[in-house]
Order: structure tokens, then C-alpha cells, then sequence
């Protein structure tokens, strides 16, 4: 496991920042909003705890897109290169890290995918138990917490 903080920054550098500790978990996201929002193919999603992140440099910008269905897309992105950093989690508390902006992404293993129904057919999705076609309910995101946690146990093992 990396030690931690962890440092992160945008592209250009003006905003920096430090993960103080593990994530609660790691995944993929696959939806349609998220291909359209990156202008690539999925978006990894890093759950942590608001708290464990630290603003090291510069002053993010706050964006808010209403959906169709209501929901609420917020996050945080560099004014000037326009990287997205992280958003507020829908769980109080928690955030949602864009872990590509982190200075290491060595460590990075996703443990689950969701939204595979609209994944491009070239991704090739790994077998296991956290593969959804849509959106997980929210009894089964304790299991995505346990297997990042596993997974840490694993390489200390
Ligand atoms: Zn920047
Ligand atoms: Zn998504």
C-alpha cells in the first residue's frame, strides 16, 4: 500500500492538493453522463472522506449542472486548465476524487464497475461480483467498501 497523503494536482499545477489517507474504495463508472464529462470512454471514481483532502495550492472553481432527471452534477475544476478534481459525494461527508489527478496512480485497482450496460464495446470488463448494469442500490455499495479494503489486506499478506 502507498503511504500516505498522497499528493495531486492539475494539469497546469495551479491547484494542488494532498489524499490523507486510504479511499474508502475505487470504481468505474461506465455511464453516459460520466463518457460525456470526461470526453473519454468511463471515469474512475474515488470515495473519500471530505476531511481527508487538503487544498495544498490555489482555489478550485465550483460547478453545478442540473440533469434532466434532477439530479445535481457538482464538482471542482481548475480555472485554468479546466481540470476536474472533486466533487461532493451524495453521502454527507464524502467526495468524490477524480484519482487520475493524483501525482502516483501506480496503486490504482478499481474494485467494481457500474453502468456496464453503456460501456464502450471495446472495454474489456474483469469478472467478479461488483459488475452492475446500472446504477448499484445503496445496499450494495458496503460491498465495494469491503473489497477495496480486502484488496489492501491482500498486498500486506
Ligand atoms: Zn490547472
Ligand atoms: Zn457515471
Amino acid at each position: 500500500m502507498v503511504p500516505f497523503p498522497q499528493p495531486g494536482s492539475c494539469l497546469c499545477g495551479d491547484v494542488a492538493y494532498r489524499l490523507g489517507e486510504d479511499p474508502l474504495t475505487l470504481y468505474v463508472c461506465h455511464c453516459q453522463d460520466c463518457q460525456r464529462q470526461t470526453g473519454t470512454s468511463f471515469a474512475l471514481s474515488m470515495i473519500v472522506r471530505q476531511e481527508a483532502l487538503r487544498l495544498e495550492r490555489g482555489r478550485p472553481r465550483e460547478y453545478s449542472v442540473e440533469m434532466p432527471d434532477g439530479r445535481l452534477k457538482r464538482s471542482n475544476f481548475c480555472d485554468r486548465c479546466s481540470t476536474r478534481l472533486w466533487g461532493p459525494s451524495s453521502i454527507a461527508g464524502l467526495a468524490v476524487l477524480d484519482p487520475g489527478t493524483l501525482d502516483d496512480t501506480s496503486w490504482l485497482r478499481p474494485v467494481g464497475h457500474i453502468w456496464t450496460r453503456s460501456a464502450q464495446p471495446w472495454v474489456a470488463i474483469p469478472e467478479g461480483p461488483l459488475r452492475f448494469e446500472k446504477q448499484p442500490r445503496a445496499e450494495d455499495w458496503p460491498a465495494f467498501v469491503r473489497a477495496w479494503k480486502n484488496r489492501a489486506a491482500d498486498a500486506h499478506a
